[in-house]
């Protein structure tokens, strides 16, 4: 095997919760829309999510989630398996909460210059 791909020992469940920590989940449901994805593979601008207004004034944000930092990844000196495992979640969790809240403040922000704050058509159905 390549030394590129130089992985520790690592369980089978292991590494599937690492890889679930790696996946950017979507958004959950609240006042962000459902995500668009404008631009396809190969594009400069391929990854961007787009989040419409969904009182359909034209308006939208764009998130560029693969141009974020990726947070520091805190465990023990001579950390387990588990430590890393739980230092990539909990650095995939405050990503995605800085995430959403970024976005729920930009819509926040949309609605209560041009909408009177008014909320979108599905809140309080939850
Ligand atoms: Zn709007």
């Amino acid at each position: 095997m390549s030394a590129c791909f130089d992985f520790p020992d690592l369980s089978a469940a292991e590494v599937e919760t690492m890889l679930r920590a790696r996946a950017a989940p979507p958004p959950e449901p609240g006042i962000i829309p459902r995500p668009e994805y404008p631009y396809p593979l190969r594009h400069l601008l391929a990854g961007t999510v787009r989040y419409r207004c969904p009182h359909d004034c034209g308006w939208w944000h764009d998130e560029l989630p693969d141009m974020e930092q990726p947070g520091p990844l805190v465990f023990p000196a001579d950390p387990t398996p588990a430590d890393i495992t739980q230092a990539i979640t909990t650095a995939a969790n405050a990503r995605h909460d800085a995430y959403r809240a970024r976005v729920e403040c930009v819509l926040t922000e949309h609605f209560d210059a041009a909408h009177e704050g008014r909320p979108t058509p599905n809140e309080g159905e939850r």
